[in-house]
């Protein structure tokens, strides 16, 4: 057997083949913009598992990246992506980098230069750097807590979070959010702990004032440290 991570031409195009086969399945499924399915469409996702995972990169369902995290599932990350509402050029904050992948579909929306990646474990964050530079796409990356390693890129016209937060998403993300940006997050219900409790996808659009909260359902991601 040769090396599995060497590409080669025929796998490539069995994995496009998949890629398109998954894109047309969400279009069924989500009330999503076709911008935002072709940015799934644009990610070569079997780039971004592990080698072991290979033949499952494009059904929807999550998949562990190590170090007890997870990449989500396909169609969570385009709901996620649609109800950021960005544009090419809007500059986003993204709190969990994990593997990249996440990172790599924002990019294809906003643009090279735009989306900036806080990883919390070191390993992840030099991994999704060195793997996001490879596939050519230009993320910045930065391991640390995502509530203060951008501060200074602030303010961003959206932020992205892929972990989940206890009781609320937090002031110093918002904080940094443009009066008129969105704020998208997984919020785990307080006094419920651990996967197994209640998590609801929310989207906050920042006001001058406060902020407007929506609900968008019942999901489940990893904590927030
Ligand atoms: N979007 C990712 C999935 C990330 S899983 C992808 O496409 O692969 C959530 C990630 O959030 C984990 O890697 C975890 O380490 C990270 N994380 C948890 N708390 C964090 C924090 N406070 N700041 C930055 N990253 C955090």
């Amino acid at each position: 057997m040769g090396d599995t991570n060497a590409p080669d031409r025929g796998e490539d195009l069995d994995f496009a083949v998949a890629r398109r086969e998954l894109v047309d399945a969400l279009r069924q499924r989500l009330d999503v913009s076709e911008r935002t399915l072709s940015a799934i469409d644009a990610v070569p996702r079997h780039a971004f598992v592990p080698a072991d995972r290979r033949s499952l990169a494009y059904a929807d369902r999550p998949l562990p990246i190590g170090h007890d995290q997870t990449i989500s599932a396909p169609h969570m990350v385009a709901v996620m992506t649609d109800l950021l509402e960005v544009d090419r050029g809007d500059r986003v904050l993204e709190v969990g980098t994990g593997c990249g992948y996440h990172a790599a579909v924002l990019a294809e929306i906003v643009g090279p230069g735009n989306v900036f990646s806080a990883e919390y474990v070191p390993e992840l964050a030099e991994a999704a750097r060195d793997r996001l530079r490879r596939l050519g796409y230009d993320v910045v990356v930065r391991a640390g807590d995502g509530r203060e390693v951008f501060r200074d890129e602030a303010p961003f016209d959206a932020a992205s979070l892929t972990c989940a937060p206890t009781g609320g998403i937090p002031d110093a993300i918002v904080d940094q959010v443009r009066t008129g940006g969105r704020v998208v997050a997984p919020v785990q219900r307080k006094g419920a702990l651990g996967l197994g409790g209640r998590q609801r996808l929310v989207r906050l659009t920042v006001r001058e004032d406060g902020v407007d909260r929506e609900d968008h359902g019942g999901v489940r991601f990893v904590p927030m440290r």
